[in-house]
């Protein structure tokens, strides 16, 4: 199938975790009327339909952050709110209506207080963990060595994980 090239910009303002099922999609749909190109009309048309379907089901995202306990000493986490209100790098896919209910420190090696946080915020409805960058990277502080650890944890508690926040 044949895409516009507006289309095909239009197609890139789809999240990218669903972009190729909505390509898939649409392409479908268009097939199925002998359609061979892939319009800016027939990408925005799909687009409003798929938002009113939607609609039905909507659920905000409840996401936290959990951080490492050495570096909040010097850290207030700027950087990674920054990141969540613009919805940059590892927040980017999220919309606009998705809410960020926790914001915690791991509690020291090895993480102590995470089981009992995510226990605590569960009650709560949160959907998505993640770890912040500072965890993650090797610069002013070493990559934390409890990360594998700490990650089981949470999804074994049937929270998803993201790895990383700002970077
Ligand atoms: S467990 Fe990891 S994140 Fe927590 S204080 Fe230790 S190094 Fe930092």
């Amino acid at each position: 199938m044949e895409w516009e090239p507006e289309a095909l910009q239009e197609l890139e303002k789809v999240p990218s975790h669903v972009r190729i099922m909505a390509k898939m999609a649409i392409e479908m749909s268009l097939g199925k009327k002998g359609n061979t190109i892939v319009t800016l009309a027939d990408v925005r048309e799909a687009e409003a339909q798929f938002r009113a379907l939607m609609k039905k089901d909507e659920k905000t995202t409840r996401i936290a952050v959990v951080r490492c306990d050495i570096v909040s000493e010097v850290c207030p986490g700027v950087a990674c709110f920054n990141a969540f209100n613009k919805r940059k790098v590892h927040f980017s896919d999220y919309r606009k209506d998705t809410e960020i209910i926790g914001f915690f420190t791991c509690g020291g090696c090895p993480g102590r207080r995470i089981f009992r946080l995510v226990d605590n915020l569960l009650k709560h409805n949160v959907d998505v963990i993640h770890l912040s960058s500072c965890m993650l990277m090797e610069k002013s502080y070493s990559k934390c060595p409890h990360l594998e650890d700490i990650k089981k944890m949470i999804t074994r508690k049937g929270v998803k994980v993201v790895e990383g926040t700002h970077h």
